[in-house]
């Protein structure tokens, strides 16, 4: 294909060398003891100047995995030490940046090294842009394979720099491949708010929502025997008559047990969330949240009084509230 013009501006720089970056420390026996412990290389020949002696190297040596991090500038992106080239040896990264390619991966990084490094030995790079590829599209997008060479040199006073390493490192400069649209979310104010789940009510149980629905409190009662019941059935468990009516509850009650929700937090609820097993001074029992209480103050025993909240506008649920003794 043809490429466009602005590649020559990029072509350009093919072969082109960025000047020195030196290294902050010379090769140091403390950081490569730290560089062993954290990377869990256990070899002496780089920790333990005895064995290190008596071995084939004489003395301590430098793992060679480390070259890049002599080099590095530490915690401040781009400080390097005094002397080092304030070149940017990704000049051409940012020419092709610029023509709507943002993304970068990388992609290969191949260490070569020459020799084992020595302590004391004082470590510099250059940079060298290698290739810049054809336009090539992948999974990711279309973009440039852009390869950098950083040559390591050893610094000699009294003869030639010494070539130590290598390290090749090319990168993907793309731009995105498009992606077939997901549905856009709604934004956050025209989401539906989480309603509450509304009970499931049956013709057993319709009685005692009719009735929280007009601010009543019901219990279920049977006519056979005139036993109180809840949950509501269709069947006195004691006498198995089927048929019952209903008194209303006085409201007030105590709480017999109780759980606070703490996990998960489950929309709408807020949490932590009590919820109490009430005991009605009726007799029956019922599970109601617990409302206008610390979650942590919740006790047994505790004297409740039955109020009627309307929740999304529509749900009325019965809830209990502390009361005075
Ligand atoms: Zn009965």
């Amino acid at each position: 294909m043809v490429e466009p013009d602005w590649m020559k501006e990029v072509r350009a720089l093919v072969g082109k060398e960025y000047g020195h970056v030196h290294a902050w420390d010379p090769v140091n026996a403390p950081m490569a003891r730290q560089w062993c412990e954290m990377m869990g290389v256990t070899n002496p020949v780089y920790t333990d100047p005895e064995f290190a002696a008596a071995s084939v190297h004489g003395g301590l040596v430098a793992p060679p995995a480390m070259l890049q991090s002599w080099c590095e500038p530490g915690l401040h992106m781009n400080n390097y030490p005094p002397g080092s080239t304030d070149e940017n040896p990704y000049e051409a990264l940012k020419l092709i940046e610029a023509q709507g390619f943002p993304a970068v991966v990388a992609v290969n990084s191949e260490l070569e090294f020459a020799r084992y490094l020595r302590m004391g030995e004082r470590l510099y790079y250059t940079t060298r842009l290698d290739a810049v590829g054809e336009q090539k599209t992948t999974a990711l997008g279309t973009g440039y394979f852009v390869t950098l060479v950083m040559s390591y040199f050893a610094q000699k006073d009294d003869a030639p720099d010494e070539k130590v390493g290598q390290l090749l490192f090319r990168v993907f400069k793309f731009r995105p491949a498009e992606r077939p649209k997901a549905e856009e979310a709604p934004p956050e104010a025209t989401k539906p708010a989480i309603r509450r789940p509304a009970p499931g009510i049956s013709d057993d149980t319709r009685f005692f929502w009719d009735g929280v629905r007009e601010g009543k409190l019901l219990i279920q009662r049977c006519s056979g025997c005139g036993r109180l019941r809840h949950p509501p059935g269709p069947v006195c468990p004691h006498c198995h008559s089927f048929e019952w009516d209903t008194v209303q509850a006085s409201g007030r009650g105590t709480v017999y047990s109780f759980v606070v929700m703490h996990y998960p937090e489950v929309p709408p609820f807020e949490h932590p969330n009590p919820i109490g097993l009430i005991e009605l001074e009726e007799g029956t029992r019922l599970v109601a949240q617990l409302v206008g209480l610390n979650p942590e103050e919740v006790r047994i025993g505790q004297p409740v009084q039955v109020e009627f909240n309307c929740v999304d506008g529509e749900l009325v649920l019965p809830q209990f509230r502390p009361v005075a003794h």
